[in-house]
């Protein structure tokens, strides 16, 4: 997923996300020794853990109640040479700092996003 909204921009300290989304169960979060968490929005549901040397955003977590628990992990904490899956949507894309040329869907506004994020789970 490509994430233009507000948060993510000053997480990641660029114009938008770029994430890989983890049932959490395959994931194995790093320990407080290498990543702090913050959480930039109430309710908390979304954590957002940096690298606790460089600041570098390093890992997210979503939790809330009836939905599953999900790790987004920045395209960027992977090894150049990874062989990634393409993204498949940009989500709040009204938020974004400039426009992109690309043929991926685009996803306005707050709900928009959201179903669009959980479409791509559940379907
Ligand atoms: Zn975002």
């Amino acid at each position: 997923m490509l994430c233009h909204c507000t948060i993510c921009q000053k997480f990641n300290q660029a114009s938008h996300a770029d994430v890989l989304v983890f049932n959490t169960r395959d994931i194995t979060t790093p320990s407080s020794d290498y990543v702090v968490f913050k959480t930039y929005k109430a309710p908390p549901n979304v954590k957002r853990g940096s690298c606790v040397k460089c600041g570098q955003a390093a890992i997210e977590t979503f939790s809330f109640p009836l939905l599953p628990k999900l790790t987004m992990v920045p395209a960027a904490m992977f090894a150049a040479d990874a062989d990634l899956p393409d993204p498949d949507a940009h989500m709040f894309y009204d938020k974004r700092v400039a426009d992109v040329d690309d043929e991926l869907p685009k996803h306005q506004g707050f709900i928009k996003s959201q179903l669009a994020f959980f479409k791509h789970l559940w379907f």
